[in-house]
């Protein structure tokens, strides 16, 4: 389904909409359990980094649409730092209802030109977009710790190109494993302020659940967690296999992840202030 929706009303409510990267289908599982206890709506978020792990978007992206489509609240799955245009068409023609490009690695101009273009494209299909402004200094793009998205530029950037919702630079950087990001709170808001589309915190992972619900009260609308949600997963295998040594059956240890991470993401959907804010008469 269309998350531009449920995005749109978090915006408005001032919480956000939890948007969690799966690897496997067991993530999927656990993601939308917690989202259907919690009555929350959901991104489900697939990496160009994780379709080159399995080698082809297709096997992953299309049992994720099938375990979205089963909720019973509103799932969207999102393609998440797309670089390659043609993965993006492929989302959108598999049904994915949601992408971002991710054209930070190319000069300002070119990344203007080729998210317009992404944009009318989606935009065509029904698909929103999601993009982030142009390198602006670290391999990492505008996510590189230090860097900040200018309030003006933000502006102009979303109102050149049209996206959707755009990823922001406020202190947080991807992957990492302490969650102790000290985000910019004022520069968040004074971007809500004069940025027309949604804000999207990337590198969620590294910020604390009092940070993390302080910033969707000040106007961040989508928070993206991956890595965290991960260790807690990875911990609770690992305790289990520390208890069972001769464990062989997969299914024994991988429910602990899924249970563990079911949990967790049901606990932060409550950080993000989003436990019954599922819309009603959106789901596709
Ligand atoms: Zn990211």
């Amino acid at each position: 389904m269309d998350p531009r929706p449920s995005i749109q009303a978090a915006r408005d409510a001032k919480h956000g909409v939890g948007a969690f990267n799966l690897t496997m289908i067991e993530h999927a599982e656990a993601f939308v359990a917690a989202a259907e206890r919690a009555n929350a709506p959901l991104i489900l978020q697939i990496s160009e980094n994780c379709v080159r792990y399995h080698g082809s978007l297709e096997p992953v992206g299309l049992a994720a649409l099938e375990i979205a489509g089963q909720a019973s609240v509103p799932v969207a799955v999102h393609l998440d730092h797309a670089e390659d245009v043609t993965l993006i068409h492929r989302a959108v023609e598999l049904g994915f209802t949601s992408v971002m490009y991710d054209g930070s690695k190319l000069t300002d101009d070119d990344n203007r030109a080729t998210t317009r273009e992404v944009v009318e494209f989606c935009h065509r299909h029904g698909v929103a977009v999601e993009a982030e402004l142009g390198e602006i200094g670290g391999k990492d793009g505008a996510h590189a710790p230090g860097i900040r998205t200018d309030p003006q530029e933000a502006k102009k950037f979303v109102e050149d190109t049209g996206v959707d919702s755009l990823a922001v630079a406020v202190g947080s950087s991807h992957a990492m494993s302490s969650r102790d990001a000290m985000l910019d709170l004022d520069l968040v808001s004074r971007l809500a302020e004069v940025v027309a589309a949604p804000l999207v915190l990337h590198g969620s992972s590294g910020v604390s659940d009092e940070t993390l619900s302080a910033i969707v009260q000040t106007g961040v609308s989508k928070v993206n967690i991956a890595t965290y949600l991960n260790g807690v997963f990875t911990g609770a295998v690992r305790a289990y296999l520390a208890g069972d040594p001769s464990a062989l059956d997969t299914r024994k240890y991988i429910r602990c992840g899924r249970d563990a991470m079911a949990d967790e993401t049901y606990r932060l959907l409550g950080v993000l202030g989003a436990h019954g804010a599922a819309l009603t008469g959106v789901h596709a």
